[in-house]
Formats: structure tokens, sequence, C-alpha cells
């Protein structure tokens, strides 16, 4: 199984909010013969700010569409979408990488804009969460399983919903214990349907 992460807090060049950004970008996916097998719904998080757990002012700065309301300069941590996708795809996991990139860069992810925050806002984040099991740390840029899967409940959220059997590679512990396992008022406490936000 391949899994991949998506997130989107930041409007592209185009003026498109988050919560169209994320699904145009799984639209496009076949494009770049990425094949698309399955689709968590949207889901809105708290921006996880550093050194802290989750930005628990992130609500008062972000619209309901998940767009910043600050400055156009991008300093603005508004809140994320977020989705996990499982795909179908021919080659290796580094090409596989280098293809979300440019799927990032298509959609007009400008890191000079990040301005090298970490975490940074970001129009399209997509990280390769899980490449069929494989474990990777060779420091050529490709860290498998992705090293933060299970702090997330942005991640392990919307993974539950298409693979509620996955484990992961490493430690074998499940997504929904995982999930129930992440503190209380840590990273899965700010995170709601995009739905139910009204
Ligand atoms: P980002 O979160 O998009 O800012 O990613 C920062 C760096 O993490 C990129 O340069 C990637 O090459 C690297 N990276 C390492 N492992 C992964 C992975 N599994 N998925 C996505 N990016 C990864």
């Amino acid at each position: 199984m391949i899994l991949v992460g998506i997130g989107s807090n930041l409007r592209d060049l185009r003026g498109r909010a988050p919560r169209e950004i994320v699904p145009a970008a799984v639209a496009s996916f076949g494009l770049y013969s990425v094949e698309l097998r399955a689709m968590s719904r949207l889901w809105s998080s708290a921006p996880v700010l550093p050194g802290g757990e989750g930005g628990g002012d992130g609500a008062e700065k972000s619209d309901k569409n998940g767009a910043e309301k600050g400055d156009e300069n991008g300093a603005v941590h508004g809140r994320y979408i977020n989705a996990v996708a499982e795909v179908g795809w021919e080659g290796d996991a580094w090409q596989l990488l280098s293809t979300l990139h440019r799927i990032e860069r298509d959609f007009g992810r400008d890191r000079s804009r990040e301005r090298g925050q970490r975490p940074s806002p970001r129009t399209l984040d997509l990280d390769l969460l899980d490449f069929r099991g494989e474990i990777i740390d060779d420091n050529r840029g490709l860290t498998l399983p992705h090293p933060e899967i299970l702090r997330r409940g942005f991640v392990l959220r919307p993974l539950a919903e298409i693979a509620p059997g996955w484990r992961h590679p490493v430690s074998g512990a499940g997504v929904l214990e995982s999930l129930v396992a992440l503190p209380s008022g840590g990273a899965a406490a700010d995170l709601h349907l995009l739905d139910d936000l009204g």
C-alpha cells in the first residue's frame, strides 16, 4: 500500500483556498501517472507550531475555508486542510517523492514564501507516508515510513478512514490504537471534519 499525506494552509496564486486546493491536487494525480485508489474526507486541523503540539489560536487566524486571514506574506499560520490518499505508482519511492514535489510546485508552492519557518505555511504539502512498508533512511532526502505519522492526528484520522487495518511498518502499531494513544489536548484535539465546521 502506498499512502500520501496531503496538507494546505495557504491560498495559491490563483486565490484558491486550501479546501479547494486539496481536492484539485488529488484530481490532478492522474496527469502525473499517480493512480488515485482511495481518498479520505477533508479534515481541518490547527497548525502545529514550533515547540508546541498545536496552535491553539489557529481558529481565530483563519476562516472556515482554511485560508489564512492575515497579511499576504504568508506569515500567519492558518488552519490546515488535511487528507490522506492511497495511490498506485509504477516506479520507486524516490521517483514518486520527486513527482509529489513537482505537483507541489505546479500548485504554486513557493518555498521562498515559507521564509525558513519550520513548520511553515504552505500552499500544498505532499508527504510520502508509507511506500509498501519499505524502511528507508539513507540521507538521500527520503525517510520511510514518514517519521511523523504516529504523532499526527491529522494524518492518523484520515488514514483510519481509508486503511483501518494499516500498521506502522517499524513499530507494528495499528492506526486506530495509535489514534487513541495520542495525548488528549495534543495532536488530535483540534481536528474537525471540514463539513462539520459549517
Ligand atoms: P516538507 O515537509 O515538504 O518541507 O519536506 C522537507 C523534506 O523532507 C523534503 O526535502 C523531502 O525530501 C524530505 N522527506 C524525507 N522523507 C520524506 C517523506 N517520506 N515524505 C516527504 N518528504 C520527505
